[in-house]
């Protein structure tokens, strides 16, 4: 393990093993220090709904060939339980081969740690973060390695550690968990993602593979309730809930849950420090926002770090160019999913009832419908 490194990346994750690659071919020595000691186990089970601008992203890394086990995303199916009003974006409108993919979180942080081992770039695995410090033009940063601590310091240390521990944040939580799981269901997905809202929260249901995987918003309680179901009341109860667009549910596997909240960072820079993908920012899943907003922080952070001279490495006059590059991005990323949520997650009549022509108005006005599937594919800059 070096002592000193140009860039040393915290946390090992898709966003961090990104920018790790993006950064592989710049002048800089860039070292990967991650907790998990088995790169070959994923830090978590997750499907993940990349969006179109996040597969350019990932081409031009030249990983995306080596991905197997991914479904295109066609259509998008956003409906509201209860009411008409029934919205479809479609890829061949936008004139995209797809609107997004779904894949796999291990699948693809093991194919970005592959193309990694054939870089120079180091990859400390079994290596966790403790602490960062600052000093005169450089940060220090604390880690444990075998039950050894050890220290390293760097010009810049980019936080990617999905959690960003320590920083002031703004929390909200929404009071909701999600459900997550595979079902498969009678009629074939033929490449459609159904976003279906509802007063208890938005259920996503997203192509992948011959089934789909499963998001589905709900209080505490109810969430407990599905989880402890025999798999047969559970297929009713989705059934009921969802409505039958795609005929009846088979098979349910991998039920697990988790509590939303949106957590961002107040400040992302400080001097020889940064945070990006979830350590900078934690969506709400409604919108498959958070990953795709992740890798454009790792691509935008490369394209800025590949071009610096040694001394703007890391100062924070650069740090602050990059944060101030972000914001509207980042901003309007946490707007559009906060607001998506607060709109359509209650019963209120009134709403209800101006929802259902929103998404008629929508489906009605092609430009605006464009807007809408833009923002999704490529950001705020699309
Ligand atoms: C259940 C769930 C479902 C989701 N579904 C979607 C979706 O459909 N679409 C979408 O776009 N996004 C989705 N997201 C969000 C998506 O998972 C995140 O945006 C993505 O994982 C962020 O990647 P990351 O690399 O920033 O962080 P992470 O994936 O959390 O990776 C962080 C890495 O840092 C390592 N690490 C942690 N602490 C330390 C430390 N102290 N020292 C060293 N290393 C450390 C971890 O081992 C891990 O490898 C979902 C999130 C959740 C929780």
């Amino acid at each position: 393990m070096r002592e000193h490194s140009d860039i040393i990346i915290v946390g090992g994750g898709p966003v961090g093993a990104t920018l790790a690659l993006a950064l592989a071919d710049s002048p800089w020595q860039v070292q990967v220090l991650e907790a998990r000691a088995d790169l070959s186990r994923a830090a978590y089970r997750r499907t993940l709904a990349l969006s179109y601008g996040s597969r350019l992203i990932l081409e031009r890394l030249g990983i995306w060939s080596g991905l197997q086990d991914v479904t295109p995303i066609k259509d998008i199916h956003v409906s509201q339980r209860g009411t008409l009003g029934v919205s479809r974006i479609r890829a061949n409108e936008e004139g995209l081969p797809a609107l997004g993919y779904v894949v796999d979180y291990a699948e693809l942080d093991s194919v970005l740690h592959e193309a990694l081992r054939a870089t120079a770039v180091e990859v400390s695995a079994g290596s966790r973060v403790t602490a960062i410090a600052h000093n005169t033009g450089y940060a220090r940063i604390e880690l444990e390695q075998a039950g050894v601590k050890r220290q390293l310091t760097t010009r810049l240390a980019v936080v990617a550690d999905g959690g960003g521990n320590g920083a002031e944040r703004v929390t909200r939580e929404y009071g909701q968990h999600a459900l997550l799981a595979s079902v498969t269901t009678e009629l074939p997905n033929q490449g459609c993602a159904y976003e279906r809202f509802t007063a208890d929260g938005p259920v996503a249901l997203l192509p992948q593979g011959d089934g789909f995987a499963l998001v589905w918003t709900a209080t505490p309680e109810r969430v407990a309730e599905l989880l402890a179901m025999p798999d047969d009341e559970f297929l009713q109860a989705l059934y009921a809930h969802f409505g039958d667009r795609v005929g009846r549910f088979l098979t349910v596997a991998g039920r697990s849950s988790f509590p939303l909240i949106l957590r961002y960072a107040k400040k992302l820079v400080t001097a020889h420090q940064v945070m990006i993908g979830n350590a900078a920012q934690t969506l709400h899943p409604v919108a498959g926002q958070g990953f795709n907003l992740g890798l454009r922080d790792a691509w935008e952070l490369a394209e800025m770090v590949r071009d610096c001279g040694r001394e703007t490495l890391g100062s924070l006059d650069m740090l602050k160019r990059y944060q101030a590059s972000r914001r509207v991005d980042t901003s309007a990323s946490i707007f559009f999913t906060d607001l998506l949520v607060r709109l359509f997650s209650n019963a209120h009549p009134v709403l209800q009832h101006g929802r259902s022509l929103g998404l008629m108005a929508l489906q009605l006005l092609p430009p605006a419908k464009h807007m809408v599937a833009r923002r999704m594919i490529f950001g705020a800059r699309g």
